[in-house]
């Protein structure tokens, strides 16, 4: 099996009726850049800045910040990387900011703290255009976005980043900006962002935790955390199909992309395009290759009527067993 996965890497993730799916990698630190290419990953769909920040002793500079991202789209030249802006808060800290909340995933987390502290967002932003200088496959994505004013702010520096750059004789230009569909706010004002933003990504653990009210690094609870808990795969679904009305390309990056049981249904609901750590990439793409998606839609309908986990789990885990 091993060495019919490798020889998947230069073949594109097709299923046997024809869709196709992009399969991208998730990233964050230097060492995991090259796992993807050798993977055959299309691109990097998901790049967390906050790794590189984390593991620093102090704010990265600007120039410090263009090194590393400069890095990563050169590794990836030609094809599309998604570089995410600053998602510290929640489970994510930094040795040399320190965060006091009761509640920190409904706090000061993601955009919500670089929009109220502008000099490190902006740093960030110009470190990133500045990066993708002569390149052209910088994607900037937004992440814990809930709001349409967060949008209107980003929009305002973003330009002002590119404003100032340009003064400065960089040969800049405006990148495609994307959000994370992570709070459940966000779903119902995806017609609001859509004039805004140019793709938006699905992060299903988010998502997940914040639909079921529910933290997984609490023990006493996280047996419950499950990506295909129903309200969480109708939610999916529904987003799914609002972003094909308002013309808006969907990815997914959360753990789900890796999950054989969850990819089946995303399959199911044509999904254009996963992102998921490089280690998953030639299962998944060995799935996609050997399941029709006329089986994947009629299995998706058949779990949109389940009542919880545990049957769709049943479902689809059949489902698998009959194509493998
Ligand atoms: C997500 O929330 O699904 C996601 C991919 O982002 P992170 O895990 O970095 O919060
Ligand atoms: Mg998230």
């Amino acid at each position: 099996l091993f060495t019919e996965l490798e020889g998947l890497k230069e073949q594109p993730a097709i299923t046997p009726d024809g869709h196709r799916v992009h399969l991208y990698a998730n990233t964050g630190l230097m060492a995991d850049i090259s796992p993807g290419l050798k993977r055959g990953a299309e691109g990097i769909g998901l790049y967390r800045s906050e790794i590189p920040f984390m593991i620093h002793e102090n704010f990265p500079t600007e120039e410090e910040q263009r090194l590393i991202y400069r890095h990563v789209l050169n590794t990836y030249e030609g094809k599309p990387v998604t570089l995410r802006t600053l998602d510290i808060g929640g489970d994510k800290a930094l040795p040399y900011f320190h965060f006091s909340e009761e509640n920190s995933y409904l706090g000061w987390r993601g955009i919500r703290f670089t929009l109220d502290n502008r000099p490190i967002f902006m740093t960030q932003i110009r470190a990133m255009l500045r990066a993708s200088e002569g390149l052209d496959n910088l994607h900037i994505l937004l992440p814990m976005v809930s709001r349409v004013d967060e949008l209107d702010a980003f929009n305002l520096l973003l330009e002002d980043a590119c404003t100032q750059l340009k003064l400065e004789g960089y040969q800049v230009k405006r990148p495609p900006v994307g959000i994370m569909v992570e709070v459940p706010a966000a779903v119902n004002l995806l017609p609001f962002f859509a004039s805004r933003i140019n793709f938006i990504s699905i992060g299903s653990n988010d998502l997940t935790q914040y639909l079921l009210a529910l933290d997984r690094n609490n023990s006493r609870v996280s047996h419950l955390f499950d990506n295909l808990h129903p309200a969480v795969l109708q939610e999916i679904y529904r987003i799914v199909q609002l972003c094909r009305t308002i013309h808006l390309p969907v990815s997914l990056c959360g753990e789900m992309a890796a999950d054989p049981l969850a990819v089946i249904l995303l399959l199911g609901m044509k999904i254009e395009a996963l992102s998921m750590s490089a280690y998953n990439l030639s299962k998944v793409k060995w799935l996609i290759r050997t399941m029709p998606v006329k089986v994947a839609e009629e299995t998706l309908q058949k779990a949109l009527t389940m009542e919880s986990e545990v049957q769709i789990r049943e479902l689809t885990k059949g489902v698998l067993i009959k194509h493998k």
